[in-house]
């Protein structure tokens, strides 16, 4: 199938762009393109205009800087993936990165467009989650920042305004010595995940669990905090039983069902998963054998 008709616009400036976004009908940015335009090709998206923000620049930035972590909506995915400071400041990135789709797709797609397109497995969604991340929106009007645990309204829905756009992202990040990893679950190489774990784990000075956060993607509309599991370990001294116990809360998560997996399989991959991120992310902390 031919995309349905639209008109293309080619802004210089965020300025420019903000300003048709708030005149225009049924608009819709254009970032890397890798999932609006098969959306398009297949009438799933049927916007009048079209807002391509890949001649503007300012939007790609990369900033590691007194502990935190600010990322450019249009930076590509295969950029930050490449980043030497990313992957000393955030390593959870750096493997999640190399999980999302294939490298051609990382070289075009951005995080911005992940965060919007919003699929449930998407990964850098479920990093965001992990990382508390704050997300940056612009108009016409101003600016305003939206925590990420507010930023999916609905399947692939973002709660943004249709005058709106994401403009970057914020990221606290995690003291040195902490531990990270982000494992999948998916069919093939490159398809997106059924299940996603991803686990941050910090130790005290007695080797006890000081910070912890527990990440789901793939079983709900948007990426699933594990709060009771998070509760469980806090301040406990990590054991291959410990983690066990935590990663069984899975099994009572409400997940969803779809051709794909039904909700009981989820929930299995998703215990599994869970464990094993813990182990990893537990191995990978500072001083910590593996
Ligand atoms: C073969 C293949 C495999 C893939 N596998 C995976 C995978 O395993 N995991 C994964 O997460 N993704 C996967 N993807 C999707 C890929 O990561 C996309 O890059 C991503 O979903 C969208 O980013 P984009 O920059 O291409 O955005 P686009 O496709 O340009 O836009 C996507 C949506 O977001 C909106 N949007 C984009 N930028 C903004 C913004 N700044 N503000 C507001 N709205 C915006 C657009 O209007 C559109 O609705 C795959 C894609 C392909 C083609």
């Amino acid at each position: 199938m031919k995309p349905a008709r639209f008109a293309y616009h080619d802004p210089d400036h965020l300025a420019e762009a903000l300003a048709l976004l708030a005149r225009l009908e049924n608009a819709r940015v254009l970032a890397g393109g890798q999932s609006l335009m098969p959306m398009l090709a297949m009438r799933v998206a049927m916007p009048d205009h079209l807002i391509d923000l890949n001649r503007i620049p300012g939007l790609d930035g990369i900033v590691v800087a007194e502990g935190s972590l600010r990322i450019g909506a249009m930076a590509r995915q295969r950029r930050i993936e490449d980043s030497p400071a990313i992957r000393a400041a955030c390593p959870l990135m750096t493997e999640a990165l190399g999980l999302v789709g294939h490298i051609q797709t990382r070289n075009r797609g951005t995080i911005g467009g992940s965060l919007c397109h919003l699929d449930p497995s998407a990964e850098l969604v479920t990093v965001a989650a992990a990382l508390d991340a704050t997300i940056e929106v612009a108009s016409a009007t101003g600016t305003r920042d939206i925590g990420i645990a507010d930023f999916p309204l609905g399947l692939m829905t973002p709660s943004l305004a249709a005058e709106e756009m994401v403009v970057g992202l914020r990221i606290p990040l995690w003291p040195a010595g902490h531990g990270a990893c982000f494992t999948e679950f998916a069919r093939r190489h490159g398809d997106y995940a059924i299940v996603s774990a991803a686990a941050l784990l910090l130790p005290d000075a007695q080797g006890r669990i000081a910070r912890v956060s527990l990440t789901l993607g793939g079983v709900s509309a948007g990426p699933l905090r594990l709060a009771a599991a998070e509760a469980m370990l806090l301040g406990e001294a990590p054991s291959p039983a410990l983690f066990r116990a935590a990663a069984s809360c899975c099994a009572g998560i409400d997940a969803m069902e779809d051709p794909q997996a039904p909700a009981w399989y989820r929930r299995r991959l998703a215990t599994v998963l869970v464990r094993r991120a813990l182990e990893q992310a537990w191995a990978r902390t500072e001083g910590v054998a593996a």
